[in-house]
């Protein structure tokens, strides 16, 4: 259930609750604090977060919980993101990307304060900025680990190149690529982004494993196209949940990806948990895979 992620000595759970969508679930303090709780029985440690998740406002309904709990911290990872800036009526007036070195600082500080921690586990930067300064990068990583507030480092929706241009600059290894994928997002296939991953022993975690719920809704045609098929492999393998399958569509690959679930409901998390058990056969891989594709292989 556990991972080594990317050969590091960190451990995150295999899958990976999302708090994204945390303000629309409209959880009490104790109810968030017990869906935390059931999660981790079910062996899901690590909660992915952001500073701008809920405009600004998740990572603090989560940090409510640790102040009220804080034995709660030793038993979960915590993974948060920076770079992205959202408008502000008082001080911002679009959206942007920032990377520099004091912003970086800045919002980990308010992130560990928000979520009442003294350290985060993982640190993403959350989107490539065209203005990113890798040199910066490395010495706002360098001093953030030195203090001991932030222990890995990662980005997320990297491309190959700018993962590699990153990396270039640090002392300390980019631990992942947190990126967009299911049978509804096959981008990474093809920009080869998961043969380079696989090359550098990088485990992705990998967000919207249903599409942000697209994969159920058949509002389209290729949604209704992946549908189709994910009912066919339910039936060939005896599975009544169409979730189980697509996670163990994802949980397959050689890759060991981390997928990051985005529900608020702790029975759909189960059905995640339960794909760890089930292997899916190559020939049903495919069939998922060629729905998503919308054509036949070559
Ligand atoms: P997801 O698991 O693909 O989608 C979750 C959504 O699908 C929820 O609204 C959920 O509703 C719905 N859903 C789940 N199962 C369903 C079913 N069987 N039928 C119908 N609807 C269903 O993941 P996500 O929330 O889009 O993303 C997961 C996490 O990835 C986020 O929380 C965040 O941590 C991370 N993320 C990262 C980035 C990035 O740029 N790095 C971007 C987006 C997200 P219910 O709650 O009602 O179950």
């Amino acid at each position: 259930m556990k991972i080594n992620v990317s050969n590091s000595a960190l451990e995150l759970s295999r899958i990976v609750q999302g708090m994204m969508r945390l303000n629309q679930w409209n959880f009490s303090v104790k109810e968030t604090e017990n869906f935390i709780l059931k999660a981790i029985d079910l062996g899901v440690t690590t909660f992915d977060h952001a500073d701008i998740y809920g405009n600004y406002t998740c990572e603090s309904l989560f940090g409510e919980v640790l102040k009220n709990n804080p034995s709660l911290r030793s038993k979960i990872q915590i993974v948060t993101k920076t770079g992205i800036v959202l408008p502000n009526k008082e001080k911002r007036r679009i959206h942007y990307y920032d990377t520099t070195k004091s912003h970086i600082i800045n919002s980990v500080d308010q992130s560990l304060k928000n979520l009442n921690t003294d350290f985060i586990d993982l640190l993403l930067i959350h989107r490539p900025d065209p203005l990113m300064d890798p040199m910066e990068i490395a010495e706002a990583f360098i001093e953030l680990h030195k203090s001991g507030k932030v222990l890995y480092f990662g980005v997320s929706n990297f491309s190959i190149q700018q993962f590699k241009t990153l990396q270039s600059k640090l002392s300390i290894p980019i631990v992942t690529n947190q990126i967009e994928l299911s049978p509804y997002n096959l981008e990474h296939f093809q920009n080869d982004n998961i043969y380079f991953l696989l090359e550098k022993n990088v485990n992705p975690m990998v967000w919207s494993p249903l599409a942000g719920g697209k994969l159920f809704d058949a509002t389209n045609e290729k949604s209704i196209r992946i549908l189709t098929a994910l009912k066919e492999v339910a039936q060939e393998l005896n599975i009544d949940k169409l979730d189980t399958i697509v996670y163990s569509w994802l949980l397959s690959h050689p890759l060991k990806v981390l997928p990051i679930s985005g529900s608020g409901k702790i029975e759909r998390l189960k059905n995640a948990i339960e794909a760890l058990d089930l292997q899916m056969p190559r020939e049903l891989w495919f069939k998922i895979y060629k729905a998503g594709l919308g054509h036949d292989v070559p």
